[in-house]
């Protein structure tokens, strides 16, 4: 007797949306992506890929495409207001770490997922999900499904019509995220980050020709989040940086950074992944990779289980703890570097070089880059 092959219907084409929708149809789901733009596209500028999110890459063959012209990250430096070394190889203990640009990943993902069979609709906005297994469109139409899947962003209208959100957050915290052009007496494989105050700029190689360059500020630093940005005052925080900072153009995007917390990711046979689930700040580099490693660990753990119902509920025991504790370090890492009060600056500076010489320490707070994924 043939089987029938389950369907997903799954809203949102962002990178959590279509990694699931990959993994999914390669373990032989029929898979259709809603998404509410015109087309398929990922605004930003770089994207740090840590070895979690370079293994589902791999896993679902979308690496070599993803990666090809980044640059992998072999020496991370933090420095204070007065440019002492805080870090040197920032969590790196032995995984891999790219820099890739956005725009390259998505594409990368947006392939896969064609290869797969994934069928993908745009302009089709979803307004909600019932716990049956059924994802209702903003045009009415109600499409029944084994498994639906919100990874429809921090806004979730699925995540929202089941009442599993327990908070979101707006963090008070942001970056303004640019690609610059690259010349020859920029560093190579090195990326760098200078604090000063509530201020940090993060210079981060990402393909051959340019650079990612970030500069974070708090919410209540009105000169920091003006847009075209303020040059004369992000060089007089980082006068080392200057080089850099006098080749920002206006074509950069400021973004606030939120938590998304929820009572649970699941409801009957509705699943939710991403940052639909647990948005967070970016300070790790971990929440595309944490969304990735979530939803591609959801299509394993739904081959391995007897039905969708018992599926959902190990896939997210089996990830959660790893999410939650990424989601809470990286929190902590935005109030130490945005929100430290100045006359005690010395004290952070002390702080943070003390972490980087606990191995142990480091390893906790990246959790998510050794955790096991495939
Ligand atoms: C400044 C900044 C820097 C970051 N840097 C890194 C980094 O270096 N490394 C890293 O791992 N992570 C990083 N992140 C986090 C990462 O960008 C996100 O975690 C990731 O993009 C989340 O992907 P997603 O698919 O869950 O959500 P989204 O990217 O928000 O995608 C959601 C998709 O759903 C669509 N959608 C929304 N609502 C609906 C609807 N109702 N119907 C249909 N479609 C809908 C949207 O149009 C979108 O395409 C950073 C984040 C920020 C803000």
């Amino acid at each position: 007797m043939v089987q029938e092959k389950r369907h997903a219907e799954i809203a949102g084409a962002g990178i959590a949306g279509l990694t699931a929708a990959t993994a999914l149809a390669q373990a032989g789901w029929s898979v259709r992506v809603h998404e509410r733009g015109e087309q398929l596209r990922e605004i930003g500028a770089g994207i740090f890929m840590w070895e979690n999110a370079l293994r589902v890459l791999e896993a679902i063959g979308a690496y070599d495409e993803a990666i090809d012209g980044g640059e992998r990250n072999q020496y991370w430096e933090i420095r204070d207001e007065r440019e002492r070394l805080l870090q040197s190889g920032w969590m790196m203990q032995g995984t891999r770490l790219y820099t890739v640009l956005r725009s390259q990943l998505h594409k990368a993902l947006a392939t896969a997922a064609a290869r797969s069979g994934v069928e993908i609709v745009v302009n089709s906005r979803v307004s909600g999900a019932t716990e049956d297994g059924t994802l209702i469109l903003e045009s009415g139409e109600r499409l029944k499904a084994d498994l639906i899947v919100g990874a429809d962003g921090v806004g979730s209208a699925v995540r929202n019509s089941l009442g599993l959100t327990k908070r979101v957050v707006d963090l008070q915290d942001g970056c303004g995220r640019y690609l610059i052009p690259r010349i020859p007496q920029d560093a190579a494989g090195k990326s760098l980050e200078y604090w000063n105050g509530g201020r940090r700029v993060g210079v981060v190689p990402a393909s051959e020709d340019k650079v990612y360059l970030y500069i974070c500020c708090p919410a209540n630093d009105v000169p920091g989040r003006l847009s075209p940005p303020d040059k004369t005052s992000w060089k007089a925080s980082f006068p080392a940086l200057s080089s850099y900072i006098d080749r920002l153009t206006d074509n950069g995007r400021w973004a606030s950074f939120s938590d998304v917390t929820c009572h649970a990711w699941h409801k009957g046979k509705v699943a939710i992944i991403g940052d639909a689930a647990h948005a967070m700040s970016p300070n790790l580099g971990q929440g595309a990779g944490v969304s990735m490693q979530t939803g591609f660990v959801l299509a394993d753990q739904l081959s391995k289980s007897v039905d969708v119902r018992t599926g959902l509920h190990l896939w997210e025991a089996r990830q959660r703890p790893v999410v939650d504790a990424t989601q809470k370090f990286s929190r902590l890492y935005g109030r130490v570097g945005t929100r430290w009060p100045r006359p005690l600056l010395d004290l952070r500076s002390a702080l943070v070089w003390g972490v980087g010489k606990s191995t142990r320490l480091q390893r906790r707070i990246n959790v998510a880059a050794h955790s096991d994924v495939t």
